[in-house]
């Protein structure tokens, strides 16, 4: 074969080939409109829960968001601290020195709180109920009236009341220890997101978030774009940071400006530390990236707790390796690991960030 007629025969498959992909591409931005994200906000866990569902139709995401608005506000009402529920119940019977039977699903969550409370070396307590009820937060409506008096305080830290004083003996639960009185708040939101997560997969939607007033559960993405999500600037409307998602992730922010009374110019917050009995100091808050949401969620309390002089540990122990802590004056520490997911939003003239291995 001489070369000639090959190489006429290449160039007008080029132009055919030119020809055939405009035409497509053409025919498919008249034609055909990509799919829709489908959002909808309900009000569940006593906050704005935004769930985004992609890649199916509009009557299935509809119900879905259904089901899981339905299932998380069940978690919600289960769990409450202060309103009666199957919680304060427990509470009322650990209180009594009685043990109680618990179901399938208060077996888990419980389990999982003492899990996480060992891991984080009781900074994360779900224990300290009493402790988070003397400083008001069992209630709709904190007025900014005094902080409680010290010696109510110190009584309630040498309670020591801790989740390793809780013995769960199969669905038994008891405790040793009567000053124990069970808080979920600190992760009742990423167990609930998860749950939210595990009944959309359960219907077969593998591309979603589920976000509860900025803490959220991604999974999927929107037919090949990442899900692109901002973290609350902790002292400024507007977002300190965005970053996008990578498969199956939960994003968790603690912030001192979640919960809080003023009293005397102070500001007094609702992430205590069990250590003093009184809020935490040293952090404006926590961005915790990690696989589940409950985890994700009591790190990212844990983490506050610990400040800037021993996140690092406490970050280790719990197996959390993207962080991101701004600290009482504005410094930003971040692990490499987060710096590298992370676009910060910031003035970097002003403000000082740290990236530590
Ligand atoms: P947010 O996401 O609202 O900033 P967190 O996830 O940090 O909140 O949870 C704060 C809640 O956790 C408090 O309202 C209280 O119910 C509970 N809590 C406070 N201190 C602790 C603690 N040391 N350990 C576990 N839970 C806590
Ligand atoms: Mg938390």
């Amino acid at each position: 074969m001489s070369p000639l007629p090959r190489q006429r025969l290449t160039k007008r498959s080029f132009v055919n080939f030119v020809v055939i992909f405009f035409s497509l591409l053409f025919l498919s931005a008249c034609g055909q409109r990509p799919p829709q994200v489908y959002q909808q906000q309900v009000l569940a866990l006593g906050t704005l829960v935004d769930i985004s569902i992609y890649g199916v139709d509009e009557e299935q995401a509809a119900k879905a968001v259904t089901a899981v608005s339905n299932k998380m506000e069940a978690i919600h009402h289960n769990w409450h601290a202060w309103q009666p529920s199957k919680l304060t119940y427990i509470n009322q019977q650990l209180a009594a020195g009685s043990t109680v039977t618990l179901n399938p699903e208060q077996q888990q969550l419980i389990q999982t709180g003492i899990t996480l409370a060992k891991k984080s070396n009781d900074l994360f307590n779900p224990a300290a109920g009493k402790l988070i009820a003397l400083w008001g937060f069992h209630s709709d409506e904190r007025p900014d009236s005094a902080p409680p008096a010290a010696s109510d305080i110190e009584a309630l830290v040498q309670a020591d009341a801790r989740m390793s004083k809780l013995t769960l003996d199969g669905n038994q639960l008891g405790s040793t220890n009567p000053a124990v009185m069970i808080d979920v708040g600190g992760y009742a939101k990423g167990y609930a997101v998860d749950q939210g997560i595990a009944a959309l997969r359960r219907m077969g939607i593998s591309n979603a978030i589920i976000n509860a007033g900025g803490d959220l559960r991604a999974i999927g993405d929107k037919g090949g774009r990442p899900w692109r999500i901002g973290i609350r600037h902790p002292r400024q409307p507007g977002v300190i940071a965005s970053l996008e998602t990578h498969g199956d992730e939960s994003i968790f922010t603690s912030g001192d400006y979640e919960r809080y009374f003023e009293y005397q110019g102070q500001r007094f917050h609702h992430i205590i530390d069990p250590r003093t009995g009184r809020p935490a100091q040293g952090t404006r808050s926590v961005t915790i990236i990690h696989k589940d949401a409950s985890t994700a969620d009591a790190a990212a309390t844990a983490i506050f707790i610990a400040g800037p002089t021993l996140w690092r540990e406490t970050a280790r122990a719990m197996g959390i390796k993207e962080v991101m802590l701004i600290d009482a004056t504005g410094t930003i520490h971040m692990t490499e690991a987060m710096s590298q997911r992370v676009h910060l939003n910031i003035d970097t003239k002003t403000t000082k960030t740290i990236i530590v291995p």
